[in-house]
């Protein structure tokens, strides 16, 4: 069965704000009907590394976070700490970094949680429907105990699954340091030796008892992969191998977002922003041009559709697949036939222009 995709071209007229477009296309995927009065609703987005520039504008989560405050819900700002170690490695680095970046309370009035604790420590296992490569989701504890989530994505390419939009969110997204590491890596991390000065630091928060200091630390099989040790060293010489294939990456991504969509009482909403099309992930302190010029946003409660529908216009507005030709060494599609595969979302969606 198709789903319905609403959409807003990025053209208008300048007495058009595209804020507005956002409010209508909220709307239209029934905003009003999903989140009631006094729900904590978890607001999905992706602060973006410190010095990059292509992340999403905090200024078009305006139009959203008035509705949900009209209908007396009360949403909060969320992302998750980081696998690798960067601004956002752990929560204290990680509000700065998006306070920097223009998410916090001065700006948009709302509460800004990292959903994962102080070293992404916190955790739940949540099932999976139809599950083939995955056994459950390690979903962001905050994320999985607010009443409903609402997902705003910044959609760009991406050097690992071709493209990334509301299906790498809520998956990568929401997942607590132990699910990325989960879709990321079939070994546990390593210490790079060159950089270890043997503190103990990782020795000490590492619950399995993995972890042997001698003149380096060594990590041994008893390791469960949970990644608590990474954001623990000081001197970033634990790492995650990224070792698994890109269509097995993105595979395990479309799993887990399908755990995370089924996880509430009512679907949340999902809007693309489809704008500063970039060819790479957010998660990197610097980007490139876009691709090609603004587009616009669009709307859903079915974040498989949203994405076909994303992917689509920008390939048929180019005149040829742009993720594909930026990464050749992958298939972007693989995302889409998995969601097939597991009968999570719909390939097919009617696109409903709300200018006209
Ligand atoms: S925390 Fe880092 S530097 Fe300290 S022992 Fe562990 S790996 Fe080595
Ligand atoms: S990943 Fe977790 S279990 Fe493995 S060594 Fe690090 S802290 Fe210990």
């Amino acid at each position: 069965m198709s789903s319905v995709v609403y959409f807003s071209s990025m053209k208008s007229n300048y007495h058009k704000s595209p804020l507005n477009k956002i409010k209508k296309l909220a709307n239209r995927a029934g905003i009003t009907d999903l989140y009631e009065k006094d729900e904590i609703v978890a607001l999905k987005v992706h602060f973006g590394e410190l010095g990059n520039t292509a992340f999403l504008r905090p200024i078009f989560l305006r139009p959203i976070l008035e509705i949900l405050n009209r209908v007396k819900a009360k949403p909060f700002l969320t992302d998750t700490n980081t696998l690798y170690t960067g601004m956002r490695t752990n929560s204290v680095d990680h509000l700065h970094n998006a306070m920097l970046n223009g998410f916090n309370y001065s700006t948009l009035q709302v509460p800004v949680i990292i959903a994962d604790g102080l070293r992404g420590e916190n955790s739940v296992n949540i099932p999976i429907p139809n599950a083939i490569v995955c056994e459950s989701a390690k979903i962001a504890t905050d994320i999985a105990n607010a009443d409903k989530l609402f997902v705003v994505s910044h959609f760009k390419g991406h050097e690992m699954t071709g493209f990334g939009g509301a299906l790498k969110n809520l998956a990568m997204g929401c997942a607590s340091r132990e699910g990325k590491m989960d879709m990321h890596s079939d070994v546990r991390p390593s210490v790079n030796a060159h950089k270890c000065t043997a503190c103990g630091r990782c020795k000490i928060v590492c619950n399995w008892g993995a972890i042997t200091i001698s003149k380096t630390a060594t990590i041994d099989d008893k390791c469960t992969g949970c990644a608590k040790c990474i954001a623990t060293c000081p001197e970033t010489a634990i790492q995650s191998d990224f070792d698994v294939s890109c269509d097995m990456l993105q595979q395990r991504i479309v799993e887990y977002a399908s755990a995370v969509h089924s996880h509430y009482t009512k679907p949340p909403v999902y809007i693309n922003i489809l704008t500063s099309i970039v060819p790479a992930c957010d998660c990197h302190d610097g980007n490139d041009a876009p691709m090609i010029h603004d587009i616009g946003f669009m709307s859903s409660t079915d974040p498989v559709a949203i994405d076909k529908a994303s992917y689509d216009i920008i390939n048929q507005t180019a005149g040829k697949d742009l993720f594909q030709e930026a990464w050749p060494h992958l298939d972007p599609t693989d995302q889409f036939k998995h969601a097939e595969r597991i009968k999570f979302g719909s390939l097919e969606y009617k696109l409903v222009d709300v200018d006209k």
